[in-house]
């Protein structure tokens, strides 16, 4: 296993800088999710790290040493994509086993690591069949055996679970999590999913047009985002313009909130969606503050609802449990607040 250390890495293809200045490292055994809009440099970033690509400058190690100039065959790295193309004329033995024949390993040993690949995938009973005989979930599991039984020292997945549907994606996940626990593999993986890198990451770094914009331990990026792109793009964010006036923040439209001691004027404010109580009650003169809003759309989600308000002309999310929201009349006057501690500052 080992350390990965992306260091001031910049990629150009053409004049576009598809990496710029990038500088992340991926502690050794971890698990780490890259996330970002489409097109903000993820897979470059993965696939300059495996070797497929040449970096313009700056510098890449793993463990210890720097791999510029060491081709991928040599990087030691297992790979699986979103394509994860097994052979179809293959049994799942053979298409597992196929790393270990370019390697050149006995056929004993070829069986052994086989076997236990298989087994730690949970597709010891079907390593006979065919590709075509698989399920999705089952295909995608040869593919993460195959790329792990070369014993490699990083694992790189791009969308590895892009294509299978929610509730065989959600299963996979715990399984991948599972498997990176019991090998203990340094994991580094690509994902559109934000839910899917907050709850598989131990660290997610956040991609904005080839700039690492934010890299830390899910939930510190999500309660401490250090800009209005990661507060919006990691979760939902309502932004709050306005200034500090002693404890409270006075919005631009002359409404206070609380907020928590010592936050300073120059900066951003946010609330996150699922933070916010709503009432349709008018608060009274010793209620906390409440900003009122008018509700646009209530849209139900089985256990959760979103309620998309208007307030002033800008849109104003709250998420809550369905059974917890009061009757609300759409297009009627409704209440919200939160605690003080609730008010995210994001530093300008
Ligand atoms: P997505 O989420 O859509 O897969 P991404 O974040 O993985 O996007 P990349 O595939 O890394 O983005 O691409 C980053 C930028 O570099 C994009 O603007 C893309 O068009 C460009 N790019 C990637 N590969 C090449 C290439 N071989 N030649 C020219 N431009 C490229």
């Amino acid at each position: 296993m080992a350390e990965v250390a992306v260091e001031n890495v910049t990629k150009r293809f053409g004049t576009l800088k598809a990496l710029d200045n990038v500088t992340i490292d991926f502690p050794d055994g971890g698990f780490f999710g890259l996330l970002g809009p489409s097109g903000s440099g993820k897979t470059t970033l993965l696939r300059t790290i495996a070797g497929f690509i040449f970096t313009d400058d700056g510098t890449i190690r793993i463990g210890s040493k720097s791999v510029e100039q060491i081709p991928v065959e040599k990087r030691e790295i297992g790979m699986m994509f979103q394509n994860y193309a097994l052979f179809p004329n293959m049994s799942v033995a053979d298409n597992v086993g196929f790393g270990l024949r370019v390697r050149k390993v006995s056929l004993a040993e070829e069986r052994r690591r086989v076997g236990e690949a298989l087994e730690l995938v949970q597709l010891g009973q079907h390593s006979n069949r065919k590709p075509h005989q698989l399920s999705g979930g089952q295909r995608q599991r040869v593919a993460l055996a195959r790329a792990i039984v070369t014993n490699p020292r990083v694992l790189l997945l791009d969308e590895p679970l892009s294509a299978l549907d929610k509730s065989l994606r959600v299963d996979m996940q715990i399984e991948l999590k599972r498997i990176q626990r019991e090998i203990g593999i340094t994991t580094i993986f690509v994902t559109h999913d934000q839910e899917e890198a907050l709850t598989l990451s131990d660290k997610i770094g956040i991609l904005r047009a080839g700039r690492m914009v934010q890299a830390g331990p899910p939930r510190e990026v999500y309660n401490n985002p250090t800009d209005v792109f990661t507060a919006s793009f990691l979760g939902e964010a309502n932004i709050l313009e306005g200034a500090v006036d002693g404890n409270s923040l006075r919005l631009t439209d002359g409404d206070a909130i609380p907020i928590p001691k010592g936050l300073k004027t120059g900066a951003t404010f946010a609330v996150r969606p699922e933070n916010i109580s709503i009432t349709t009650e008018e608060p009274t003169e010793r209620d906390t503050p409440k900003i009122q809003a008018r509700l646009k759309q209530r849209v139900f989600a089985g256990a959760m609802a979103t309620c998309i308000l208007d307030r002033n002309g800008s849109t104003f999310k709250v998420i809550s449990r369905d059974r917890d929201l009061p009757q609300l009349p759409e297009g009627g006057p409704v209440w919200l607040s939160w605690e003080p501690e609730h008010t995210i500052t994001i530093p300008n």
